[in-house]
Protein backbone atom coordinates (compact mmCIF):
# COMPACT_ATOMS: atom_id res chain seq x y z
CA UNK A 1 0.00 0.00 0.00
CA UNK A 2 2.49 2.50 -1.42
CA UNK A 3 -0.12 5.42 -0.47
CA UNK A 4 -0.56 4.52 3.59
CA UNK A 5 0.88 6.55 5.67
CA UNK A 6 1.19 3.55 8.75
CA UNK A 7 2.77 1.53 5.82
CA UNK A 8 5.50 4.47 5.19
CA UNK A 9 5.95 4.27 8.79
CA UNK A 10 6.35 0.68 8.79
CA UNK A 11 9.08 0.86 5.98
CA UNK A 12 10.85 3.63 7.70
CA UNK A 13 10.05 6.07 4.95
CA UNK A 14 8.19 7.95 7.93
CA UNK A 15 10.13 8.73 11.07
CA UNK A 16 8.58 7.43 14.11
CA UNK A 17 8.78 7.09 17.93
CA UNK A 18 8.93 3.47 18.12
CA UNK A 19 8.20 1.86 21.80
CA UNK A 20 8.09 -1.84 20.19
CA UNK A 21 8.02 -4.03 17.80
CA UNK A 22 8.09 -7.70 16.91
CA UNK A 23 7.18 -9.96 13.50
CA UNK A 24 3.83 -9.19 13.78
CA UNK A 25 2.92 -5.89 15.16
CA UNK A 26 4.95 -2.12 15.45
CA UNK A 27 3.75 0.19 18.40
CA UNK A 28 4.91 4.30 18.18
CA UNK A 29 4.00 7.50 19.68
CA UNK A 30 1.14 8.84 18.40
CA UNK A 31 2.12 12.52 16.99
CA UNK A 32 -0.69 14.57 18.97
CA UNK A 33 -1.42 12.75 21.97
CA UNK A 34 -4.22 12.98 23.58
CA UNK A 35 -3.46 11.53 27.27
CA UNK A 36 0.27 11.18 29.15
CA UNK A 37 0.57 7.96 27.41
CA UNK A 38 -0.78 7.78 23.87
CA UNK A 39 0.58 4.84 21.63
CA UNK A 40 -1.05 3.34 18.18
CA UNK A 41 -0.49 -0.55 17.93
CA UNK A 42 -0.19 -1.54 14.36
CA UNK A 43 -0.12 -4.80 12.34
CA UNK A 44 2.99 -5.33 9.89
CA UNK A 45 0.12 -6.11 7.29
CA UNK A 46 -2.28 -3.43 5.64
CA UNK A 47 -5.18 -4.15 7.07
CA UNK A 48 -7.54 -0.97 5.80
CA UNK A 49 -9.67 -1.46 8.92
CA UNK A 50 -11.77 -3.91 11.77
CA UNK A 51 -13.91 -3.58 8.87
CA UNK A 52 -10.94 -5.35 6.67
CA UNK A 53 -10.14 -8.18 9.36
CA UNK A 54 -10.89 -11.69 8.35
CA UNK A 55 -9.74 -15.46 9.22
CA UNK A 56 -6.60 -14.81 7.76
CA UNK A 57 -5.94 -12.56 10.53
CA UNK A 58 -6.34 -14.66 13.66
CA UNK A 59 -2.67 -14.98 14.92
CA UNK A 60 -2.16 -11.39 14.35
CA UNK A 61 -4.87 -10.00 16.22
CA UNK A 62 -4.71 -12.19 19.03
CA UNK A 63 -1.27 -11.27 19.31
CA UNK A 64 -1.50 -8.02 19.18
CA UNK A 65 -3.90 -7.73 21.89
CA UNK A 66 -2.14 -9.85 24.43
CA UNK A 67 0.61 -7.99 24.10
CA UNK A 68 -1.23 -4.72 25.24
CA UNK A 69 -0.96 -5.20 28.73
CA UNK A 70 2.26 -5.85 28.38
CA UNK A 71 3.34 -2.80 26.15
CA UNK A 72 1.50 -0.50 29.19
CA UNK A 73 3.21 -1.68 31.96
CA UNK A 74 6.14 -1.15 30.42
CA UNK A 75 4.80 2.60 29.64
CA UNK A 76 4.34 2.67 33.51
CA UNK A 77 0.43 2.57 33.17
CA UNK A 78 0.27 -0.06 36.06
CA UNK A 79 -3.37 1.37 36.85
CA UNK A 80 -4.74 0.40 33.87
CA UNK A 81 -5.53 1.74 30.05
CA UNK A 82 -8.17 2.60 27.42
CA UNK A 83 -7.77 0.99 23.68
CA UNK A 84 -9.92 2.48 21.04
CA UNK A 85 -10.42 1.31 17.33
CA UNK A 86 -11.69 3.91 15.44
CA UNK A 87 -13.59 2.05 12.56
CA UNK A 88 -14.54 4.09 8.89
CA UNK A 89 -15.22 7.32 8.40
CA UNK A 90 -18.64 7.06 10.65
CA UNK A 91 -16.11 6.08 13.72
CA UNK A 92 -14.17 8.93 13.21
CA UNK A 93 -11.40 7.03 11.31
CA UNK A 94 -8.26 8.97 9.78
CA UNK A 95 -5.84 6.64 8.73
CA UNK A 96 -6.78 3.26 7.13
CA UNK A 97 -4.27 1.22 8.34
CA UNK A 98 -6.02 -0.78 11.19
CA UNK A 99 -4.65 0.68 14.58
CA UNK A 100 -5.14 0.50 17.87
CA UNK A 101 -5.20 3.45 20.21
CA UNK A 102 -3.86 2.99 23.67
CA UNK A 103 -3.98 5.64 26.14
CA UNK A 104 -3.54 6.44 29.55
CA UNK A 105 -1.56 8.58 32.23
CA UNK A 106 -3.16 11.30 34.74
CA UNK A 107 -4.54 13.14 31.74
CA UNK A 108 -7.03 10.38 30.46
CA UNK A 109 -9.50 12.62 29.36
CA UNK A 110 -13.63 11.28 29.80
CA UNK A 111 -15.00 9.01 27.39
CA UNK A 112 -18.76 10.65 27.22
P1 LIG B 1 -7.70 7.59 13.73
O1 LIG B 1 -8.57 8.80 13.81
O2 LIG B 1 -7.46 7.13 12.31
O3 LIG B 1 -8.14 6.49 14.63
O4 LIG B 1 -6.30 8.03 14.34
C1 LIG B 1 -5.18 8.34 13.59
C2 LIG B 1 -4.11 8.76 14.56
O5 LIG B 1 -2.89 8.83 13.89
C3 LIG B 1 -4.38 10.15 15.18
O6 LIG B 1 -4.45 10.04 16.60
C4 LIG B 1 -3.18 10.97 14.70
O7 LIG B 1 -2.72 11.88 15.69
C5 LIG B 1 -2.15 9.91 14.37
N1 LIG B 1 -1.23 10.29 13.33
C6 LIG B 1 -1.54 10.84 12.12
N2 LIG B 1 -0.43 11.04 11.39
C7 LIG B 1 0.62 10.58 12.14
C8 LIG B 1 2.03 10.50 11.91
O8 LIG B 1 2.55 10.88 10.87
N3 LIG B 1 2.79 9.97 12.91
C9 LIG B 1 2.23 9.53 14.09
N4 LIG B 1 3.08 9.04 15.00
N5 LIG B 1 0.91 9.58 14.33
C10 LIG B 1 0.11 10.10 13.37
ZN1 LIG C 1 -0.86 0.36 5.44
Amino acid sequence: MSDCLFCKILAGEVPSDKVYEDDKMYVFKDIHPKADVHLLAIPRVHIASLNEVNDEHDEIMAHMIKMLPRIAKEQGLDDGFRTIINTGKGGGQLVFHLHIHLLGGSNLPGFQ
